[in-house]
């Protein structure tokens, strides 16, 4: 049994539908985690940078057994995958992938910085987190769904699964 990890995904550039549903497919067999559950997926107005693209986003769930640093990397490595290229913060990406939790581990590290040091604030995070963890309890900031409360001011649509 690993540490239960929550990991946030966002995609606004090409079909970010698509690309993020895929991505939860790839998260699911990630080495080293045990896939435990995935929200829906969120159409979320950018934050930042405001001229450009609604945001596609969802959050997913693992045990991981790997620590993690090495979850980390195998994150970088899918958003490379995904044709991710780092530009100016906030600017559109293909895929952005953010270790939210990892456990109940804390740290100060620019490169890993945990928990996620703007998760509490954030509605595209919360919603998605507060359908599959609404009573987790980020440390010093309170439960993901009081948290989520206070973002009632940001744009955000659940949106509904396509069937064929
Ligand atoms: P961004 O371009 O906004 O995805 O930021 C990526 C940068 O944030 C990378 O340099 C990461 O090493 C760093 N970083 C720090 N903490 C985290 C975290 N919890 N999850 C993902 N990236 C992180």
């Amino acid at each position: 049994m690993g540490r239960t990890c929550f990991i946030a995904l966002g995609a606004n550039l090409g079909d970010a539908v698509a690309t993020v549903n895929a991505a939860i497919i790839v998260l699911r067999q990630l080495p080293g985690a045990r896939f435990v559950a995935a929200s829906s997926l969120y159409r979320t107005a950018p934050v930042g940078l405001r001229h450009q693209p609604d945001f596609i986003n969802a959050v997913v769930a693992v045990d991981a057994v790997s620590p993690a640093p090495t979850l980390l990397d195998d994150l970088f490595d899918i958003e490379a995958r995904f044709g991710r290229s780092r530009s100016v913060k906030d600017a559109p990406r293909t895929l952005d992938l953010d270790l939210l939790l990892f456990g109940d581990e804390a740290s100060d590290d620019p490169r890993l910085t945990l928990p996620h040091p703007r998760l509490h604030e954030r509605a595209f995070v919360l919603a998605p987190l507060a359908e599959i963890a609404p009573e987790l309890v980020i440390p010093g900031r309170g439960t993901v769904h009081e948290l989520l409360a206070r973002c009632a001011d940001q744009r955000i649509e659940k949106l509904v699964p396509q069937t064929v």
